[in-house]
């Protein structure tokens, strides 16, 4: 199927309204998939990077995001701190901030992921040096049945998305990093990139139903606002409250 028809059957599958919006109103893909090994995974990759950037999109996300800024005064950004507030700037791609395209390829079988930023606009061969991997341990979660091993590949992505948000019309200036946090702004500080995994995450849960509106906090804290407990994502069966330590559902 060519390419553009693919992306619209991707979208309509998608289901949200976010998604299906894009197909009346086109916007650029600010992620192109570069290296898959199968028409499967070119359609599946397409439908996770799709779904995360709607999530993150949403206005439900936007929502929980805002009603953070009580719990915390700074967020750290990497080289710098901000508030919240500003974050849902960045997040929103309010004027300066939007997308660098980035190319993404899958690689391996493994649980990597990573996002390359031309910080200072290194070149090669000529080209800005912008790029994202996906291990596909991450991958297989996004495929997965239970709806928290598919929100920790939400998490995934919209974490590594943050690293593609620039604030300079020519270059990846990689406004949100995880680096060179704590040694500045201090442990309690939560890192942009790993809350906004979090919060997508929580607010994906949110709206598949498997936690309630009041259970965003929680949820946040299973995950993590500073780091990924990835080790924590199959531990929760359907039935399942999502806290940690874990407690035993009613009987
Ligand atoms: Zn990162």
């Amino acid at each position: 199927m060519p390419i553009d028809k693919l992306y619209l059957a991707v979208l309509a599958s998608v289901g949200s309204a976010a998604a299906l919006a894009q197909t009346t109103t086109p916007q650029p893909e600010p992620i192109s998939i570069e290296a898959v090994s199968s028409p499967q995974e070119l359609l599946d990759l397409k439908c996770w990077i799709a779904e995360t950037l709607a999530l993150l999109k949403s206005k439900e996300f936007k929502n929980n995001l805002s009603s953070l800024s009580v719990d915390y005064t700074r967020v750290s950004f990497g080289s710098r701190s901000a508030s919240v507030a500003e974050l849902s700037k960045v997040v929103g791609l309010e004027y300066p901030y939007r997308f660098y395209p980035t190319p993404v390829a899958l690689v391996g079988n493994q649980w990597n992921s990573t996002v390359l930023t031309g910080h200072n606009g290194e070149r090669i061969n000529g080209i800005l040096v912008t790029s994202m991997a996906v291990g596909r341990q991450h991958f297989a979660r996004f495929r997965s049945a239970n709806a928290v091993e598919r929100s920790c590949a939400i998490n995934t992505m919209a974490h590594e998305i943050s690293h593609t948000i620039t604030d300079s019309p020519t270059l990846a200036t990689g406004v949100i990093e995880d680096t060179g946090t704590s040694a500045t702004i201090g442990a309690a500080t939560p890192i942009a990139s790993y809350l906004m995994g979090s919060v997508a995450q929580c607010t994906y849960l949110q709206k598949v139903g498997r936690i309630k509106e009041e259970e965003l906090r929680s949820c946040i804290a299973v995950f993590g606002d500073s780091e990924f407990n990835n080790g924590r994502c199959n531990q929760f069966n359907a039935d399942e409250p999502l806290q940690w330590p874990k407690r035993a559902p009613r009987p």
